[in-house]
């Protein structure tokens, strides 16, 4: 039966993964029971009720204590981390949980994924930006040009461009370079270089045939392992009647450079989808592999929530500001991206209004 939720991976089998945030009748669950299911529900929604603050740097193990001893719970608790691409219970932010599956209930949202595909959203930013600005994709960003606290200029590989203020959207490490001597605070480049990435393999597939009707994520905590069916989301990739499948694992920064344990993962993750479709490798046309360095710019642990994430404005130049997924704030992966783009597009109009 087709499956809007997620599932839980255990072994060659799937079950659905209970919602725990939403009010109402628990969904069944062929895995958990529903007095696992209510008991962690009622232990979220008991935080919930208190201040976010008082949780937003601490971690749901500690928020939930000896709940977490039964494994259930425990599995429950590491499949709600998953969406935050954080499995382990000791690392996740009990806040930033909470928050997400607030507002993941408002949105009436399947985790964290945008409507339609990311190509629907750059498609119409790119239309909306012509419409009054040049959009240059060609540019690529190499030095600052720096005079007293302002960014004068950027030298960028198809020449020089003027600016009144810089938003910089790349890794923070590139920005270091680009800016070149700049001092920054101490404690600043310090927090910066400290910013723990989240870092993994993608194998995505082309299949003759629909393997699967799960239409939400599956996962698997231990292992780290997700994926998805997306040919719903972006059908030009998938013609009707075949099927696209995207499998995550991830990787731990130190391991993501080191072949051994790239190539241990890849075999650990095809493994994981032969024991779940016997037939996949079989029906799969095309497949590619991403070694992907960054999936996440700051891992949403409780010592990066929103609160420790980098500020906007940049510290001691005045006209350059940081948007993209290490910034702090609200939400979760891309739509910490988005919210940033929202939030540094409002600093740089008031303060280009200040300049006249
Ligand atoms: C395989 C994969 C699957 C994902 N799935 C999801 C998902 O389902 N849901 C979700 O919420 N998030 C997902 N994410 C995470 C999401 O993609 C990121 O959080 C988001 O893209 C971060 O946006 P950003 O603007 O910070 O960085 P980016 O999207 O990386 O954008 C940075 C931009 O800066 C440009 N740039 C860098 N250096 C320079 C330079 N010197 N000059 C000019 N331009 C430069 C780059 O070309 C790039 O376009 C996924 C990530 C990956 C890798």
């Amino acid at each position: 039966t087709e499956n809007e939720g997620n599932c839980l991976i255990k072994g060659k089998d799937l079950y659905p993964i209970p919602r725990v945030n939403q009010s109402g009748g628990e969904a069944p669950s062929g895995y958990f029971t529903q007095q696992e299911i209510s008991k962690l529900k009622q232990a979220l929604e008991e935080l919930s009720q208190e201040k976010v603050e008082k949780y937003i740097r601490k971690s749901l193990a500690d928020a939930l204590g000896d709940l977490l001893k039964e494994e259930k719970l425990l599995l429950l608790s590491q499949l709600l981390g998953m969406e935050l691409l954080e499995p382990e219970p000791k690392r996740i932010s009990a806040g930033e949980l909470i928050l997400h599956l607030e507002r993941k209930a408002e949105a009436q949202a399947n985790s964290c994924q945008l409507k339609g595909s990311t190509r629907i959203l750059i498609q119409a930013m790119v239309k909306s930006i012509e419409q009054s600005s040049e959009l240059k994709t060609r540019d690529r960003a190499l030095t600052l040009e720096i005079e007293k606290n302002r960014v004068k200029s950027i030298n960028t590989t198809e020449g020089v461009i003027e600016s009144d203020a810089v938003v910089w959207t790349g890794s923070l490490a590139q920005f270091f370079q680009l800016a070149g001597a700049v001092s920054f605070p101490e404690k600043w480049v310090k927090k910066v270089k400290r910013m723990e990435r989240v870092s993994g393999l993608a194998l995505d597939f082309g299949l003759r045939e629909k393997v699967s009707e799960v239409k939400g994520w599956l996962f698997e905590p231990a292992s780290k392992i997700l994926a998805r069916f997306p040919s719903n989301l972006d059908p030009s990739l998938a013609p009707e009647g075949k099927q696209l499948a995207s499998w995550l694992i991830l990787v731990s920064e130190q391991e993501i450079n080191d072949p051994e344990a790239v190539r241990s993962a890849i075999q650990k993750l095809r493994a994981q989808i032969k024991r779940l479709f016997p037939d996949f490798f079989a029906l799969a046309e095309w497949e590619r592999i991403l070694h992907l360095p960054i999936i996440d710019s700051s891992a949403l642990t409780h010592k990066q929530s929103r609160l420790d994430r980098i500020e906007i404005n940049a510290p001691g130049l005045e006209n350059v500001f940081f948007a993209g997924d290490s910034v702090s704030v609200p939400g979760i992966r891309s739509e910490v991206a988005l919210r940033s783009g929202i939030e540094v597009s409002q600093r740089c109009l008031s303060y280009l209004r200040r300049e006249g």
